[in-house]
């Protein structure tokens, strides 16, 4: 419990903001969270994610402070969530892409080669498919969906008031965290829209226990199983503001590719091809702005699942003692 009782608001019900409300919340200060739509998650970016807590692989193209704070979040995920998936993720090429995989390993830690049959004993239904893999073993998933509605009301649990279906910011409050992604571009300049496209599809002829990634120089792919015979196909990384429908080329390649992990797919059910906004800054690095009693929280770009507990923790820190995590915060004078 903090010292001093501050009324918070939290603006947005992405990952960002469920986080923030329930570390906020559990600080024991009164927290107000305010979602724009009546039903929370419909505009949330979070909805569509893929929710691989990759630390490892992602430092493939991310910063060191990716991995840094995805290694903080993820016991914090570990006690929050119970349905978090720890078994690491698997990342196989086609014999011909044999120099991705060399190259996604030089890049990247904390993982072991694996040999066909090492492949098989980790993922049965891949028998014969892949003669090497990497596996990261620290890595895990969960379902989003299932995520943010659990955080949420872990965040209602803790005391958190809701207010959704409005933009108003209550009255009377000491400090607002802004967490509303790509919506902020109106006082965030420099945030940016990636667009990620995604498939989800199902089948039970084949079952994974962990996220496959396929390295491939144009159209790397990446499945996640969620339960009950689901899986998610992600994604494109488009530089586009643009959250209309999925292309015809961006779902050929998502479904193209996961018929090339497994032919059986080609039997499964399209459940939903979905496209949104990823909020970035130019470095693809999370910011914690500091605007006098506003503080934004924003540009996780790929990794709002991975980072956010930690930063809802930098921003606890903030409130409570005005410590700084230097590699995250900006302060505006
Ligand atoms: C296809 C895809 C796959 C991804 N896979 C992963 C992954 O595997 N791992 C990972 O860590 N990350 C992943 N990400 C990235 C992650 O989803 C984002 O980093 C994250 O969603 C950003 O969260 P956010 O809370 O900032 O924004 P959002 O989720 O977009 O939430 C913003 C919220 O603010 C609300 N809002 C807007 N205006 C207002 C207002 N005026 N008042 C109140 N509320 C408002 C919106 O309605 C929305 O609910 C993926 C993203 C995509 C698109």
């Amino acid at each position: 419990m903090s010292e001093k009782q501050l009324n918070i608001t939290v603006r947005g019900t992405g990952i960002v903001g469920v986080w923030q409300a329930f570390v906020l919340a559990s600080k024991g200060h009164n927290v107000t969270l305010v979602s724009k739509t009546s039903e929370p998650f419909s505009e949330a970016s979070s909805w569509i994610a893929g929710a691989m807590l990759a630390p490892f692989c992602e430092t493939e193209s991310a910063e060191p402070v990716i991995r840094r704070l995805g290694l903080q979040s993820m016991p914090l995920w570990q006690e929050a969530f119970p349905h978090v998936k720890s078994n690491g993720t698997l990342v196989v090429a086609q014999p011909r892409d044999t120099s991705e995989l060399k190259r996604f390993a030089r890049q990247t830690s904390d993982h072991a080669t694996l040999d066909a049959a090492q492949i098989e004993d980790l993922e049965p239904d891949l028998a014969g498919r892949f003669r090497t893999g990497l596996f990261f073993a620290g890595e895990a998933h969960l379902q989003p969906r299932w995520a943010l509605t659990h955080i949420l009301q872990k965040a209602m649990d803790a005391g958190a008031q809701t207010k959704f279906g409005s933009s108003d910011v209550p009255a009377g409050s000491d400090y607002v965290i802004d967490c509303r992604g790509i919506a902020a571009k109106d006082q965030l300049a420099n945030l940016r829209g990636v667009r990620g496209e995604m498939a989800i599809i199902r089948t039970s002829e084949i079952s994974f226990s962990r996220p496959i990634r396929l390295l491939h120089p144009r159209f790397p792919l990446y499945m996640v199983p969620w339960p009950e015979n689901y899986f998610m196909i992600g994604a494109t990384v488009i530089e586009s503001d643009d959250t209309g429908p999925v292309s015809v080329r961006s779902g050929l390649e998502l479904l193209g590719s996961a018929y090339g992990l497994h032919s059986a797919f080609g039997e499964a059910e399209i459940v939903k091809l979905s496209a949104n906004i990823r909020p970035a800054f130019p470095d693809n690095i999370p910011k914690i702005i500091v605007r006098d009693k506003v503080l934004h929280v924003n540009g996780l770009y790929r990794h709002g699942f991975l980072t956010s507990p930690a930063l809802a923790h930098c921003v606890a820190n903030y409130l409570e003692t005005k410590a700084l995590d230097e590699e995250v915060f900006v302060v505006e004078h």
